[in-house]
């Protein structure tokens, strides 16, 4: 029996900084600031220097940072916003619940992010907005897509929920749109121990709104200007978030280098198709996707050898039961339904050692033989 590698290990990390952590808890305890307070305007100020932006405004998950950026930037009713048909649901959701249309346009063979060479197709006189997902933690090829949105006027939202700390021709995600949405749940690369998420931008009229959007739409207490949310970060999450920025850098590193053994240990095998990272950018390896034929026997090989691994995502957009096909305007996408065909994520976290890695590699080339014919 091999020795068992998770998928991720969130306790591993966990145990790197349980006493800072019991600390910061600790402090939010005797504070009693239970909502927004101290620990999260310090998180803020934090993650927006990480960023590389004037303002981050930090909320209760990434779905709401999505659909606050989405409503800050005016985007409602009669809308449409243009996104990658392979993604999370919830960037096709947090479209819907501002009342917009999300229209799909396909991925990129081999970024697997919004394919800019589709998207001007997609653009019709409702369009207000394109949100590039950086998925994986792999930037989207922003400076065709910003070229087009400048064109038309267009409103460019990054999904950065994968992506903390990942670069594009040196600039950090989250600084590159218009306006851009993190997500801090547990297994994300910068991870709360509870739901969390935060928006980016450079602009101080977007900030503000969001800041008014996320606490009922009040600037002065009980002054309602709009129909706010209750999306505030809690206390306990802001002290989380904060003792982890001071390790986010040599996490990723760590990402980043085991992401570099499995493509040495992985390239030449004939079977399966590696990330790749393009030279401008900084690939921050939310997950590790690898393409194979027949995935799910693969999979469930590893899976008696007691290697786990994930699939992100198994169903794209346009098939998802909950669309109904109404996305699809008979248009098929291709490569999003092939990579959902033939993902496999390996596992994937900081606290992943080598010898865990040479165990995922050497189990997946063997069972390949058997699996792909
Ligand atoms: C996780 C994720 C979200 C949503 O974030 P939550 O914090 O879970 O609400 C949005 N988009 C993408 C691409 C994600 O991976």
């Amino acid at each position: 029996m091999t020795t068992a590698v998770p998928f991720l290990d969130l306790k591993a990390q966990y145990l790197t900084i349980k006493d800072e952590i019991g600390e910061a808890l600790e402090a939010v305890l005797e504070s009693t600031a239970f909502v927004l307070g101290p620990a999260v305007d310090a998180f803020e100020a934090e993650f927006a220097r990480y960023a590389g932006v004037e303002h981050c405004v930090a909320v209760n998950s990434g779905t709401s940072a999505l659909q606050l950026a989405l409503l800050a930037g005016g985007i409602g009713r009669g809308d449409e916003v243009i996104i990658p048909a392979m993604t999370f649901i919830a960037t096709a959701a947090a479209v819907e619940y501002t009342g917009a249309r999300p229209v799909l346009v396909d991925i990129d063979p081999h970024t697997y992010t919004i394919d800019p060479e589709l998207v001007e197709a997609a653009i019709t006189e409702h369009t207000k907005a394109i949100i590039a997902v950086h998925l994986y933690g792999n930037p989207a090829e922003m400076d065709p897509l910003l070229e087009i949105a400048r064109r038309y006027d267009l409103l460019v939202i990054e999904d950065a929920a994968q992506a903390h700390g990942a670069e594009y021709n040196g600039r950090r995600c989250g600084s590159l749109g218009d306006v851009a949405a993190f997500s801090f749940y547990p297994g994300k690369n910068l991870g709360a121990y509870g739901e969390g998420g935060a928006v980016t931008t450079n602009r101080s009229d977007v900030a503000d709104r969001i800041r008014m959007l996320r606490d009922w739409g009040q600037k002065e207490k009980y002054h309602h200007e709009v129909i706010g949310y209750n999306f505030r970060m809690d206390g306990f999450q802001g002290a989380v978030l904060g003792v982890k920025m001071k390790h986010i850098e040599s996490w990723t590193e760590l990402r980043r280098s085991a992401a570099s053994l499995y493509d040495e240990l992985l390239g030449d095998s004939a079977e399966l198709t590696i990330p790749t990272q393009r030279p401008n950018t900084r690939h921050v390896y939310h997950i590790y996707p690898v393409l194979v034929e027949n995935r799910d026997a693969v999979k469930s090989e590893l899976q008696t050898r007691g290697i786990a691994t994930g699939i992100h995502y198994p169903c794209a957009i346009h098939l998802q039961a909950c669309f109904k096909g109404m996305l699809q305007n008979g248009t098929d996408f291709p490569v999003a339904s092939g990579l959902a065909d033939r993902e496999l994520s390996l596992p994937m976290y900081p606290e992943l050692t080598a010898s865990q890695s040479e165990i995922v590699c050497t189990g997946l080339r063997s069972v390949l033989p058997a699996c792909v014919v």
